[in-house]
């Protein structure tokens, strides 16, 4: 039970990095080099501070679980949604690739943007951020590796404006 996160039942960050490290070892032991990949997407919600601020902590936490259904519902049986941090979250994609893992975070990023999030008989708008890497790559060998450049990603796609989807590049792992 511990390995789950007591607010939305996501796994809880230690829980997705040892994940994370079993999918690494796992594409490691089948040939060399690995034929198959291991796909990162951090994700962050957009000015969430603001949404406590405007309407209550309670309604923040209704957010935070109705981003995660979403992020459960948008997965597939094989990836591992967790939750990273306060407003922060990743997905593991085994078996999936850059291409498809931008895809697939473009898609998640479109359906966060129209959730309809009803607390109060309010409508809270949500955005996120997302950064996306990909292991095996140039740079990122390890499991380290992949969380620092979907992390690094993710500042990029913050500074850059939010609520979009920037792909890690080689020269962002350090
Ligand atoms: P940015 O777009 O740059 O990510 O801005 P932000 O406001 O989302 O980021 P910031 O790190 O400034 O604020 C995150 C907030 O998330 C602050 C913290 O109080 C809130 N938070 C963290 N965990 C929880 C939680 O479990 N419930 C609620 N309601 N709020 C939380
Ligand atoms: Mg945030
Ligand atoms: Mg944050």
């Amino acid at each position: 039970m511990s390995s789950l996160d007591g607010l939305t039942r996501l796994r809880n960050r230690n829980s997705l990095i040892q994940r994370g490290h079993e999918e690494v070892a796992r594409i490691r032991r089948h040939t060399t080099p690995p034929p198959a990949a291991l796909a990162c997407i951090m994700i962050d919600l957009d000015h969430f501070k603001r949404i406590n601020d405007t309407w209550g902590h309670h309604a923040g936490d209704a957010v935070l679980v109705a981003a995660s259904n979403i992020m459960m519902e948008n997965a597939r049986q094989y990836d591992e949604v967790g939750r990273y941090g306060g407003e922060e979250f990743a997905v593991l994609l085994p078996g999936v690739t850059m291409e498809t893992a931008h895809t697939i975070a473009e898609r998640l990023r479109v359906r966060l943007s129209k959730a309809k999030v009803i607390v109060d008989g309010q409508r809270i708008e949500i955005t996120a951020s997302l950064g996306v890497a990909c292991f095996p790559s140039p740079g990122i060998e390890n499991m380290n590796d992949l969380l620092k450049a979907a992390d690094a990603a993710l500042y990029e796609a913050k500074g850059s404006g939010r609520n979009r989807v920037v792909l890690a590049t080689p020269a962002q792992k350090a």
